[in-house]
């Protein structure tokens, strides 16, 4: 499941609003030659969006938090900007700095650390680049990176130093991308990601869909986002009436890692998702002071199971520079694991996973046990 919307100079909204034809609430808009003109209104999910909290001093007076919290974020900041959607500040604890959904927003001068092992790309995207914006590392499956901008910057990002500016197409947009999987008949699935697939409009991605539904060799097309969780009025009707219709069977692969980030939006977005028949997936990251215990996954798996979401991967942190404050030792979590086995059906146990570099697919940890 980025962002450097401001680094790479994308704008976070990047297509114009769609049209919707007919009059505007106010009564008829038309021309002299009486035929109306479309009317242009923003999605709500744009505005919550353009909305989001980017200054720490902000995000920390909304939750009362003291002065040397945001003295404390600074320097981090400056490396990579502080965006939350305000709908997910609000299922923050108010005078918690510890609060674990703050924990993967906030900046922290931790983040400046230079500490061995921890690098740019620590999943090898540079090398699995086989076109502009397509990465491809498991069979039968290819990635595309359809944007660098996201909803949220997640501090334990993996790809929080993503070159977004190199892999993008210049001009025809995805161009090269299609015509690589087009060529590639061992391709059945495509996975929309980014950066946040879903801060692009509903048109870009119907008209990118629609390319790839042409491409007879694909059968699914799944897309990984935070949104449904961050921002969850973004699974609205203009998405589901293309994901869902689409010729191409829909998977959707969510992003939560604590029981608080769902509330009642969250459970209606997915109730929006599961009703189009859209089978809905969440992989979590194992993060120290956000969901290192079998307490908070556990209740995390079972309120993703209640609502139809499968708990999918809980991964072991990807060693990005910047990002080593939330690494859990592998083998605590494998004795979290086995706690969750103990705890839960089977089906609720997430697979926990780490990717390696040149891996024919994710690495199952749990082997070890
Ligand atoms: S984890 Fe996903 S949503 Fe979060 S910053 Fe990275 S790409 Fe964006």
């Amino acid at each position: 499941m980025s962002r450097y919307d401001c680094i790479f100079g994308m704008s976070i909204v990047a297509s114009p609003p769609h049209s919707v034809p007919g009059p505007s609430p106010a009564g008829k808009v038309g021309r002299a030659d009486n035929v109306p003109l479309p009317v242009r209104r923003t999605p709500a999910w744009k505005t919550a969006l353009q909305e989001a909290i980017r200054d720490p001093a902000e995000l920390c007076r909304v939750l009362d938090l003291p002065r040397e919290v945001v003295e404390r974020t600074a320097a981090a900041a400056r490396l990579f900007g502080l965006l939350v959607p305000r709908g997910f500040v609000a299922r923050m604890q108010k005078g918690d700095p510890n609060d674990p959904l703050l924990r993967q927003v906030l900046p922290l001068d931790a983040e400046t650390l230079d500490v061995p092992g921890f690098i740019a790309d620590p999943v090898g995207d540079g090398d699995a680049k086989i076109a502009p914006g397509l990465l491809q590392k498991y069979a039968g499956r290819a990635l595309l990176i359809v944007t660098g901008a996201c909803a949220v910057h997640c501090r334990y990002c993996f790809r929080r130093h993503f070159p977004y500016s190199e892999a993008a197409e210049r001009g025809r947009p995805w161009e090269e991308a299609v015509a690589a999987i087009r060529r590639d008949s061992a391709i059945h699935e495509i996975i929309l990601s980014g950066g946040d697939p879903l801060t692009l409009s509903d048109g870009r991605l119907a008209a990118l869909a629609r390319r790839l539904a042409a491409i007879p060799h694909l059968t699914r097309l799944r897309i990984h986002s935070r949104l449904p969780i961050v921002l969850p009025e973004r699974v609205c009707d203009e998405f589901l009436n293309w994901f869902a219709r689409s010729r191409l069977t829909g998977v959707m692969v969510v992003h939560a890692n604590h029981p608080a980030e769902i509330d009642d939006s969250v459970a209606a977005a997915f109730s929006r998702l599961a009703s189009a028949g859209v089978p809905i997936l969440n992989q979590a990251v194992l993060l120290r002071g956000v969901n290192d215990s079998s307490e908070v996954l556990a209740e995390l798996c079972e309120k993703l199971a209640d609502l139809r979401v499968m708990p999918y991967y809980l991964h072991q942190l990807d060693r990005v520079a910047g990002a080593a404050h939330f690494e859990v030792p592998q083998d605590e979590g494998l004795r979290i694991i086995a706690e969750l086995r103990r705890r839960l059906p089977g089906y609720a146990v997430p697979r926990y996973v780490r990717e390696v570099t040149g891996a024919p697919s994710k690495m199952p940890l749990e082997s070890r046990l």
